[in-house]
């Protein structure tokens, strides 16, 4: 990254820096891969081009429906300008289907199709190891009102019914995904981070029998090799669809 911007934030996928506009950043993509709150590590050349050019696919198709988000414009392959926000430290998981952490916290079998998506709200916080929230914790840490938070609940339902229909089309099903929101200057609620197959569960739906073909992150978290290869194909069906 060229020098004349100044690093603002270095997280484990991404780093932001400064743009010339001071209600704008720079997001660069990084190849590094982390999983179970960062105790493996790898590093996959090309994923953080992957991931910025499927975000910024996936961030243009909600701007066209609406959804407020911190996108602007792709930078280069694997940068892109984003809207300065405040990101609320809550990280806001949308499941269709148990699978994960759903499935070691309860007595859901795994890959069940829930009745109705379920929302888990964690606490954006490495050193607590990100624990599950309840609303009435978020309330006593003070951290959004709770109009706010219905208002992030209300988008994150919004955006699983765009995503699903989308991801559906090219044969891709939409299991859980985890969202970030923040707030840009004037207090508007903005979705933020990224949407990518590092924080989406995607099974590949071009399949014969039930086998669960993952094309995401869990191909690193469960040693399945691949990664690469499922997040090219990943780019190449949206890149044949829209
Ligand atoms: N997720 C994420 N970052 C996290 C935790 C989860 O992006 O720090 C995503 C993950 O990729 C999946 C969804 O949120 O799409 C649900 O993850 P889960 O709670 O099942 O946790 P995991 O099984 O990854 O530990």
């Amino acid at each position: 990254m060229n020098n004349k911007y100044d690093l603002i934030y270095e997280g484990k996928a991404k780093k932001v820096f400064t743009h010339n506009d001071s209600d704008k950043v720079i997001i660069e993509f990084k190849d590094d891969a982390t999983a179970f709150n960062a105790l493996k590590k790898a590093k996959f050349e090309g994923k953080g081009k992957l991931n910025c050019l499927i975000s910024a696919k996936i961030f243009e198709l909600l701007i066209k429906k609406n959804i407020p988000t911190h996108f602007i414009k792709l930078k280069n392959e694997n940068t892109m300008i984003a809207k300065k926000i405040k990101i609320i430290p809550l990280e806001i998981v949308l499941r269709n289907n148990a699978y994960g952490s759903l499935c070691k916290q309860t007595t859901l079998k795994s890959g069940t199709i829930l009745a109705k998506p379920l929302i888990d709200i964690y606490l954006k916080n490495d050193e607590l190891n990100d624990p599950l929230l309840t609303k009435d914790r978020i309330e006593l840490m003070k951290i959004i009102s709770s109009k706010d938070l219905d208002l992030i609940i209300d988008l994150t339902l919004k955006i699983n019914v765009i995503l699903k229909s989308f991801f559906k089309n090219i044969k891709l099903q939409l299991v859980d995904f985890k969202l970030e929101f923040g707030y840009d200057f004037k207090k508007n609620i903005i979705l933020g981070d990224e949407i990518s197959p590092d924080n989406c569960r995607l099974w590949d739906l071009n399949q014969e029998n039930d086998k669960i073909v993952s094309l995401d992150k869990d191909r690193f978290r469960n040693d399945l090799g691949g990664l690469i290869e499922a997040y090219t194909e990943i780019n190449r069906r949206i890149n044949n669809f829209i």
